[in-house]
C-alpha cells in the first residue's frame, strides 16, 4: 500500500491546487501509457474522458502535425472554414443548427448560462433564473461554480453568482413546483449523465418530462455533454438515448481527442439569441482545435467507435457485474457505454493510489465512486485486463475494517 500524496516538492513553481499522484507519464499508444521510469499503464481515464482516439493515434497524429506546420491560430477576426466544416458536422449529428466555439468545458457552460439570461431579458424578464441540480458540476468560473452543486467546490468564492434555483435530479414534481412558483426561470441546466457527481444518470422518461415542461413554459433546456458527450455512451450524444432534442449543448473534453477545445451547440430557440458583440473568445475556434475536432469525429465514425464504446462497455460492465454483484459494499454499479461508475458504500480515494500501483489509471469521484472513462478504442481484452485488476483492490479495500 502507497501513501496516498505525491511529495509536494517535486513542481514547486506550480501553484498547489491538485492533489497530485507520484508519477508523471511520458508517452502512450492506445489504451496505454507509460510514465518516466518507463512503467506502462492501463488506460481506464482518458485523462478524464478526453483522449477519446486513445495516445498516438495513426490518423489524427499526421493530421494534427500536418495543421501546426499550415496555421494553429489566427484570431475570429477572419473566416475559419474549419470552424464551418467542425460546426456543420455537429448540427448534422444532433439535430441542432448552429455552434459557438471556445477552449474548455466551463467556457462552453458560461456561453450557455449567458445565452439563458439574455434569452430572458429579450422576452422582458431582467432577472433571468436558471433551473441547476443537486450533484451537478459545470466547471470552476465563478458563475459555473455557483451552478455546480458541490458545496466544496462553492467554500471560499462566495458570494456566489445570483439566479440558480437547485432542484434534486430526476424528481419531476421538484421541477414543476419551480414551474409553479418562479416566473423568472428561463432554462434547465443539466448534465445528462453527472460525471464528477458520480456518474448518475438522468432517466430518459425524466429528460422527456423535463423536455415537455420546458416547451410548455417557453424555457430552454440546456445539457451539458462535456462529459458524457462525444460518443462516449455509445451515441454521439448521451440524450440521444432519450429521444428529446435539446435548445443548448455544450461540449468539450472528448471533442478535440486531447487539444483543448469547448463548444456550444444550439437549436433554433437558442441559436440566434447572442448578437454580434455579445460574445466571444480569442483563442476559440482555432485551426488546430477544429481540426482536431473534424478528425476526432471522422475517425470516430470511419472505425465505428460508438458501436465500439457501446459494445465494450457492456462487456465491461457484464464483467464488473460479475465481479462485484452482491458483494458487500458495493452500493450500485452504473452508466452507459464507456463512463462507468462502482458506487462503494464508503470513502474510496485510496483506491486510486493502489490501482496505480497496480497499473492502472482512473478516478474516484463523490467520494465513494469509482469512475472509469477508458478511451472509445478501447478493447474487450483491455476491459478483462482492467477488471482483471480492480476486482481484487475494491475486494481486499472492502474487506478491511472501516477508518
Ligand atoms: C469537466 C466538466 C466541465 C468543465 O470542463 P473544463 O474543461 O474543465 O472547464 C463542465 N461540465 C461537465 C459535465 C464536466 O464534466
Amino acid at each position: 500500500m502507497n501513501a496516498p500524496a505525491a511529495p509536494t516538492d517535486v513542481m514547486p513553481h506550480v501553484m498547489p491546487t491538485y492533489g497530485r499522484l507520484p508519477i508523471a507519464l511520458s508517452h502512450g499508444q492506445g489504451a496505454e501509457v507509460w510514465d518516466t521510469t518507463g512503467r506502462r499503464y492501463l488506460d481506464g481515464l482518458s485523462g478524464i474522458a478526453v483522449n477519446t482516439l486513445g495516445h498516438n493515434h495513426p490518423k489524427l497524429v499526421p493530421a494534427l502535425q500536418e495543421q501546426v506546420s499550415q496555421m494553429i491560430h489566427c484570431c475570429n477576426y477572419y473566416q475559419v472554414p474549419l470552424q464551418e466544416e467542425l460546426a456543420k458536422m455537429l448540427v448534422e449529428r444532433s439535430g441542432l443548427t448552429n455552434v459557438f466555439f471556445c477552449n474548455s468545458g466551463l467556457e462552453a457552460n458560461e456561453a450557455a448560462l449567458k445565452i439563458a439570461r439574455k434569452f430572458g431579458h429579450d422576452k422582458g424578464i431582467d432577472r433571468a433564473e436558471v433551473v441547476v441540480y443537486e450533484k451537478a458540476f459545470h466547471g470552476r468560473s465563478i458563475a459555473t461554480l455557483s451552478a455546480t452543486g458541490n458545496p466544496k467546490v462553492h467554500a471560499g468564492f462566495e458570494p456566489l453568482v445570483e439566479g440558480f434555483v437547485r432542484v434534486p435530479l430526476n424528481d419531476i414534481a421538484a421541477l414543476e413546483e419551480v414551474a409553479r412558483t418562479n416566473p423568472n426561470v428561463t432554462a434547465v441546466f443539466l448534465e445528462v449523465i453527472q460525471g464528477e457527481g458520480g456518474v448518475n444518470p438522468a432517466r430518459s422518461d425524466y429528460l422527456q418530462a423535463v423536455r415537455a415542461l420546458c416547451d410548455k413554459q417557453g424555457w430552454l433546456l440546456m445539457l451539458d455533454e462535456v462529459q458524457c458527450g462525444i460518443g462516449r455512451t455509445g451515441k454521439w450524444f448521451a440524450h440521444q438515448w432519450s429521444g428529446v432534442l435539446p435548445d443548448v449543448m455544450p461540449l468539450a473534453k472528448g471533442l478535440g481527442s486531447g487539444v483543448p477545445i469547448g463548444a456550444v451547440v444550439c437549436g433554433p430557440k437558442a441559436a440566434h439569441v447572442l448578437k454580434p458583440g455579445n460574445h466571444g473568445t480569442t483563442f476559440g475556434g482555432n485551426p488546430l482545435a477544429m481540426r482536431a475536432g473534424v478528425e476526432t469525429l471522422k475517425i470516430m465514425e470511419a472505425d465505428g467507435l460508438m458501436a465500439n464504446a457501446a459494445h465494450v462497455g457492456e462487456h465491461l460492465m457484464a464483467a464488473l457485474r460479475r465481479e462485484f454483484a452482491g458483494m458487500p459494499g458495493v452500493v450500485e454499479i452504473r452508466g452507459q457505454g464507456l463512463m462507468i461508475g462502482i458506487e462503494l458504500d464508503r470513502p474510496c480515494g485510496i483506491i486510486l493510489n493502489r490501482a496505480l500501483d497496480a497499473g492502472l489509471l482512473l478516478s474516484v469521484t463523490a467520494d465513494k465512486v469509482v469512475r472509469l472513462l477508458p478511451p472509445l478504442i478501447f478493447t474487450t481484452a483491455q476491459a478483462d485486463e482492467l477488471v482483471g485488476i480492480l476486482a481484487p483492490i475494491v475486494r481486499q479495500f472492502l474487506s478491511e475494517p472501516q477508518a
